[in-house]
């Protein structure tokens, strides 16, 4: 095969896998958005940024850690920033 046909071929599979990269990487930017809509706010599930009868939120089946283990992370029921030393009525261990 001519060098010049291979290159080409190499450019077009480039592109089209560049191509897909982003498609994948820009349906993951908008997933978290479509999912915060469908969370529970703090108020339904009588959040308090406390522990409740031993139980807090980094014990949690639901909890999503931060940065270290004093940072706020996520929830995967309860929108917004979570306490790991927080509680909700949905704790799960
Ligand atoms: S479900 Fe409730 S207790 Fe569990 S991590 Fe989420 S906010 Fe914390």
């Amino acid at each position: 095969m001519p060098q010049a046909k291979q290159t080409d071929l190499k450019r077009r599979a480039l592109l089209r896998n560049g191509g897909l990269l982003l498609a994948v990487v820009g349906a993951a930017a908008v997933i978290p958005a479509q999912a915060e809509d469908d969370m529970l706010s703090k108020a339904a599930v009588h959040y308090q940024p406390m522990p409740h009868g031993g139980q807090h939120c980094s014990d949690c089946a639901y909890f999503i850690p931060g940065n270290d283990a004093t940072a706020k992370g996520n929830c995967r029921l309860v929108a917004g920033a979570i306490d790991p030393n927080g509680w909700c009525e949905r704790f799960s261990s």
